[in-house]
């Protein structure tokens, strides 16, 4: 044993001699690269190496690290920067929605067929394949046949003989199913038309496939048995290809790092297996759902700082406070102004939150509370002050952060909280939000992240995916412009500079996940998590913005998705 400690001993001195420097094993260089580190905020060209950043610099520098073996990606002049981190989304509503047929887009109905025709070829034989969105109104030509405006399930039954389809129209008051589909839920001439809904027949009495009101519970129920049918494996194999496809869409749109805002005990268990099985390529920051017992026993025992190479984190805890605006569940201090004797309502009581609060700082988790309403707000940083007691850097959130009244506004400076926001909430939304709550308060305190900024607040910026689009620049364009749909600026005085917004998805991110020593900037040392983009978010003009395309995703020093090549045709 000695002699061969020796020997090796001796081999890996003439390794070290011969090899001096460590070696790239990829470098990305003709760059603007924008690191996001204050130490040097700009250069030209990264050396990654075992999957941390070996070298950020000049062209000349950085290629000092090139050996026979290395990797060298010209970058043709464009935007690099760290991997973006997505600061609130849900990692497996976001597969479930891409599984999903999204038809909303449809031109016509020959365009559905074709679509399920599609899913046909690549499902297995017998499972459903679901659709949503669609609207006979919208179609650009004309239909026949039809009965009432609405398709026949004819062609759709063609092109799916062995999988039941379930397309929901886009009202949520209809759906279409195909000849399969009839046939799981028993319908027939004879079935008789369920109260308050409607089975749309031809002129024979058959079911044209369309199912209206509360006949669609008829499909539905189909569909649900269908689901509990399904043995164990099925299930898994279901919940694989959601986060494959989960996994693939964040590599496309340059995300590298999610904060998945609320996941079950058994979906990190899941998350683990598909970990072992190296099939999720997204580096996941977890806040546990409270769909189960919680108890400092469980904490700690889910507690995972940076497990599977930096790949999964749980040290977060998820509570709701409060509903959503939209549709007036957000708590407020004061009635809502087109709905005067509604103040929104707490969905979990205070002291059911006090005692989780107490829980989590035994178990050294962060906090992360959803609030909306100025109220939510309010009963929030009362709770986290009590509990945090003066205790320091716990980074606890409060996740949306949406509605802050002026008094309530400095106070997450003071306590040290993370005022979680998605910006991209402000430019879907802020259309109606005055009709809501009115001007005053919509200016006083609806998405104030200039405001925070201003008073020191740490802030953390995500989409909320799949509640808007998991896009990145989508949510950076909407920081910097505020601008509605409808053209105009939502109260232009709250936006973000360009340089904010870019560390509101990279670094500002990591801190809110206790990952800023290894995450959200590209310094040497730090995991090599970065992208190229087809154009540079700092200087492009601001109508373009939206026009920036993830050209390539580098995660852990490996190229995941490469579309170079492509931009430049
Ligand atoms: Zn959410």
């Amino acid at each position: 044993m000695k002699k061969y400690g020796l020997l090796s001993w001796a081999v890996s001195f003439i390794v070290l001699a011969c090899h001096p420097k460590p070696q790239a094993e990829l470098i990305i260089h003709n760059a603007q690269v924008i690191t996001l580190d204050e130490a040097l905020p700009t250069a030209r060209a990264v050396a990654i190496s075992r999957g941390r950043i070996l070298a950020v610099g000049a062209d000349s520098v950085v290629m000092r690290q090139r050996g026979a073996r290395t990797r060298v990606i010209d970058a043709g002049g464009r935007m690099v920067m760290p991997g973006f981190i997505e600061g609130h989304a849900h990692f497996m509503g976001l597969g479930q929605s891409l599984v999903t047929l999204d038809l909303r887009d449809a031109t016509d109905w020959r365009d559905i067929v074709q679509r399920v025709a599609n899913a046909a070829a690549r499902a297995d034989s017998g499972a459903w394949i679901i659709g949503r969105g669609w609207h006979q109104e919208k179609w650009r030509r004309p239909l026949t046949p039809h009965v009432q405006g609405y398709p026949l399930h004819n062609d759709l039954s063609a092109v799916s003989p062995d999988n039941p389809v379930l397309l929901s129209h886009a009202s949520g008051h209809g759906l279409m199913a195909n000849a399969r589909a009839m046939a799981a839920a028993g319908i027939t001439a004879d079935t008789p038309t369920p109260q308050g809904g409607v089975i749309l027949r031809d002129a024979h009495g058959a079911a044209t496939g369309v199912f209206l009101e509360n006949a669609e519970t008829l499909i539905y129920d189909a569909y649900h048995r269908y689901q509990q049918q399904q043995n164990p494996g099925q299930r898994h194999k279901n919940l694989m290809k959601q986060l494959t496809a989960a996994t693939r869409h964040c590599l496309e749109n340059g995300v590298t790092t999610f904060h998945d805002a609320g996941a079950s005990y058994n979906t990190i268990d899941f998350y683990k297996k598909a970990l072992a099985a190296d099939s999720l390529h997204t580096r996941l920051y977890v806040m546990v759902a409270p769909d189960e017992k919680l108890d400092v026993a469980h904490f700690k025992k889910y507690k995972l700082i940076d497990g599977y190479d930096g790949m999964l984190t749980v040290r977060a805890v998820k509570q709701y406070a409060d509903g959503a605006l939209g549709s007036r569940g957000a708590w407020m201090l004061a009635p809502y102004s087109d709905q005067p004797g509604s103040v929104g309502q707490n969905v979990t009581p205070m002291d059911s939150i006090a005692r989780v609060a107490r829980a989590a700082l035994e178990a050294g988790f962060q906090l992360c509370t959803h609030a909306i309403g100025d109220r939510a707000n309010r009963e929030v940083l009362n709770v986290y002050e009590q509990a945090l007691h003066g205790a320091t850097d716990r980074r606890w959130r409060v996740e949306h952060a949406q509605h802050i009244d002026p008094a309530d506004q400095p106070r997450f400076a003071r306590l040290g909280v993370i005022a979680s926001m998605q910006t991209v909430h402000c430019t879907s939304d802020g259309a109606w939000v005055p009709q809501r709550i009115g001007m005053d308060r919509a200016r006083k305190g609806a998405y104030v992240w200039r405001n925070l900024l201003n008073s020191g607040t740490r802030l953390a910026n995500g989409t909320d995916a799949p509640v808007e689009r998991l896009a990145p620049i989508e949510n950076f364009y909407a920081a910097v412009t505020r601008r509605l749909h409808n053209g105009q600026v939502f109260f232009g005085e709250q936006k973000l500079t360009r340089m904010e917004a870019l560390q509101s998805l990279t670094i500002w991110n990591a801190y809110a996940g206790f990952q800023e020593k290894e995450l959200g900037s590209l310094t040497p040392g730090k995991r090599a998590d970065m992208i190229v983009l087809s154009q540079n978010l700092l200087t492009v003009p601001e109508n373009l913005i939206q026009k920036t395309k993830v050209l390539l995703t580098v995660l852990d020093g490996k190229v995941m998705y490469d579309h170079l090549k492509k931009g430049d045709e």
